[in-house]
């Protein structure tokens, strides 16, 4: 039987941005902030090498509170995306959430809640048995957990240390290189 081809599932590689691919530094409302972690490039050439498709998950409570607007971190992503693709890398997206209960409202985005992960599946046709979420907060760990993927939890960044939810990743590694090279040969 010949498989057709919307009956192929994609697999995807969910990745947190701050503490994960760039340096956590708090509130980042500017491309002069971001600091990129040595190895991240090559990183995510490897992903982009296996076939897995590269998806940010970021909560931007940043515009909840005022310290940036929308539009300030949408461009700053397509900056992101567009200096990725200048390294031969493509982001297929980046997925962001606004809110933050505190200050604006109670979505359904902001991390631990799956909605993100929701809209990646659906637009980009996602395993997400076969997928992997990595991330450097205890958040990350949650909403991988709630949405069925394998987790990663990296050192880097918070290295799993906010405590805010009661989670146990599958793995633990150093950093994002480190996890890409160990869960290929997985
Ligand atoms: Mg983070
Ligand atoms: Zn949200």
């Amino acid at each position: 039987m010949v498989l057709k081809k919307k009956n192929i599932k994609n697999v995807a590689f969910f990745l947190d941005r701050d503490g994960v691919i760039n340096h956590e530094i708090g509130y980042i409302n500017s491309w002069k902030k971001i600091k990129f972690y040595k190895n991240t490039f090559k990183a995510l050439r490897l992903i982009q090498k296996s076939g897995y498709k590269i998806i940010i998950v970021t909560n931007q409570s940043i515009i909840a509170r005022k310290i940036a607007k929308k539009k300030e971190i949408q461009n700053l992503h397509y900056k992101f995306i567009d200096f990725f693709e200048k390294k031969n890398i493509k982001i297929n997206k980046i997925y962001f959430c606004p809110h933050h209960p505190k200050f604006n409202k109670n979505c359904n985005c902001r991390k631990p809640k799956n909605g993100m992960i929701l809209k990646a599946k659906k637009k980009f046709n996602i395993d997400l048995k076969k997928s992997w979420m990595i991330g450097d907060k205890s958040s990350d760990i949650k909403v991988g957990k709630v949405s069925g993927l394998k987790t990663v939890l990296v050192k880097t960044g918070y290295g799993g240390l906010d405590k805010n939810y009661k989670v146990k990743p599958d793995y633990v590694f150093e950093n994002l290189y480190k996890a890409i090279t160990k869960i290929i040969k997985i």
